[in-house]
C-alpha cells in the first residue's frame, strides 16, 4: 500500500513549496499582489466571520453538503468492492468548481477588488466564476481559447447571460494554456483593481494551497458520511486529475489515514504517445509552467508538448505541485484512463445508475470499473463524481451515435 511515512508534514511552506515542487515563479510585478493575497487568505482562514459566511453560502447557494450515494446497481454489476459516489455533480452550476470560485469571491471582497478575471478551458470554471461575480456584483472578464469557445458554445452563452465578458484568445493552440497566459498578462496590468480567480490547484503560491483548502470540504464531508454509514473509513478513494483540485479536495482530509489508499486518474487520451494524452506522470518531466514547478509534458528542449483528451477539463500539460509531491512520496498512486475507457464509463454509469457523469469524472469511473471487480465485497471505494455530464452530451452524441444533436 502506501510507502509514505505518516504523519505527513503540513504543506506548503511560506513560499508555497511542497517538497521540491510548487513555489512562486512569476514576474516581479505580481509578487506584491501574491504576497498580499497570501496574507489576506491566511487571516480569512482563521476568521470565524469569513468561515461562517462561506459555510452559509455553500449551504444555501451552492447546495452543500452533497450526498454520498451508494451505487447499488453498479456495485452489483462490478461484482467486487462496494462503490459510493460523492455527488459534486449535484452542486449549483454542475461541478465542484463553485466551491473554489465562491471562496475566492469572498476573499476578493476582503481585498477590496471590484474586478475579477479568470481563465477557462471547457468553460466550467468560467461559468462558476461568472456565477459568483453575478452574485456579488463584480465586473467579470473570462479568457478562453478561440478553439475552446467553438467546442463549448453552450458554456460561452451561459457566461454571457451571467454578465461576463468572454475574451477569445487566438494565440498558439488557442486553448487553455494560452488563455492562462492572457489572464496573467491582464493581471500584471490591472493588479490594483483586479483579483484573478485561478480555477485549479495550480499556478503560483498561494493558489495551489488556497484552491485545495476551498475544496477540502469534499473530503471532510465524505469522511463524516462514510463513518456515519459504514462505521469505518473507506479502503480506496478515486478521483480524476486535471490540475488536481477535485482530487486534492477529496484526498487531503484522509492523507494521514494509513489504511486509505488513493488513486488519481489522469487523461490517457488516445494512448501514451507524444501529443496524444495529458497524463503527466506517464512520460512527463520536472519543469516550470505558469507560476509553479511541477511534473509536466515537455519535449527534450523543455518546450511544452501538445496534449489531447476527450475531456477538455483534463487537457492540460501540467499537474498541481502538491500532486507531484504526493506522487514522489508514494502516498497517492496515479494511473490513467483512455478516451475510449472514459466513454465506456460515461455510458455505463448513465445506464446503470441514471447518473450522467462529466467526461472528466468518467475517467475516475473508468478506473473503478477496472479495480472494483478485483477487490472484495467487504472493501469500500469512494469515487468523486466531480461534475455532471449535461455539458458533454453534444460531444458524446457525436462520438457514440455519430450525430450532431444541434442539426437533428
Ligand atoms: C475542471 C474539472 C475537472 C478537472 O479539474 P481538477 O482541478 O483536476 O479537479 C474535473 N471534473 C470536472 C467536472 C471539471 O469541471
Amino acid at each position: 500500500m502506501s510507502t509514505a511515512t505518516l504523519p505527513l508534514p503540513v504543506m506548503p511552506d511560506t513560499h508555497g513549496h511542497f517538497g521540491r515542487f510548487g513555489g512562486m515563479f512569476v514576474p516581479e510585478t505580481l509578487m506584491a499582489a501574491l504576497t498580499d493575497l497570501a496574507d489576506h487568505y491566511d487571516r480569512a482562514r482563521k476568521d470565524p466571520t469569513f468561515q461562517a459566511e462561506l459555510d452559509r453560502l455553500l449551504g444555501d447557494y451552492v447546495g452543500r453538503p452533497t450526498p454520498l450515494y451508494l451505487a447499488e446497481r453498479w456495485t452489483e454489476k462490478l461484482g467486487g468492492a462496494k462503490v459510493y459516489l460523492k455527488r459534486e455533480d449535484l452542486l449549483h452550476t454542475g461541478a465542484h468548481k463553485i466551491n473554489n470560485a465562491l471562496g475566492q469571491a469572498l476573499l476578493a471582497l476582503r481585498l477590496g477588488k471590484k474586478r475579477i478575471i479568470a481563465e477557462t478551458g471547457a468553460g466550467q470554471h468560467g461559468v462558476a466564476t461568472a456565477t459568483v461575480c453575478a452574485r456579488f456584483g463584480f465586473d467579470c472578464t473570462i479568457y478562453m481559447g478561440k478553439v475552446d469557445m467553438e467546442r463549448q458554445a453552450l458554456n460561452v452563452a451561459r457566461m454571457r447571460f451571467l454578465g461576463a465578458k468572454v475574451v477569445a484568445v487566438t494565440a498558439g493552440q488557442a486553448t487553455l494554456k494560452e488563455a492562462v497566459n492572457e489572464a496573467m498578462r491582464d493581471w500584471v496590468t490591472n493588479v490594483d483593481t483586479t483579483h484573478y480567480i485561478l480555477g485549479s490547484a495550480l499556478g503560483s503560491h498561494p493558489f495551489p494551497m488556497m484552491v485545495r483548502d476551498f475544496h477540502r470540504i469534499i473530503g471532510v464531508e465524505a469522511r463524516e458520511q462514510i463513518l456515519a454509514r459504514e462505521n469505518r473509513l473507506p479502503d480506496l478513494l478515486v478521483a480524476c486529475v486535471g490540475g488536481g483540485s477535485n482530487a486534492m479536495g477529496l484526498f487531503h482530509p484522509f492523507l494521514n489515514d494509513e489504511g486509505v489508499r488513493m488513486i488519481g486518474v489522469e487523461a490517457g487520451g488516445e494512448g501514451i504517445l507524444p501529443e496524444k494524452h495529458a497524463a503527466r506522470f506517464q512520460g512527463g518531466r520536472l519543469g516550470v509552467l505558469q507560476g509553479t514547478k511541477t511534473w509536466l509534458l515537455a519535449n527534450a528542449d523543455g518546450q511544452i508538448e501538445l496534449t489531447h483528451s476527450v475531456s477538455a477539463g483534463l487537457d492540460y500539460a501540467a499537474i498541481g505541485p502538491e500532486h507531484a509531491w504526493l506522487h514522489e512520496q508514494g502516498r497517492v498512486e496515479y494511473t490513467y484512463a483512455t478516451d475510449d475507457e472514459a466513454m465506456d464509463g460515461f455510458q455505463e454509469l448513465s445506464r446503470v445508475e441514471g447518473i450522467i457523469p462529466a467526461l472528466e469524472s468518467a475517467h475516475a469511473i473508468a478506473h473503478v470499473k477496472k479495480i472494483a471487480p478485483l477487490m472484495s465485497p467487504d472493501d469500500i471505494i469512494v469515487v468523486n463524481l466531480s461534475g455532471r455530464g449535461d455539458k458533454d452530451v453534444a460531444q458524446a452524441a457525436r462520438i457514440v451515435f455519430g450525430e450532431d444533436i444541434f442539426k437533428m
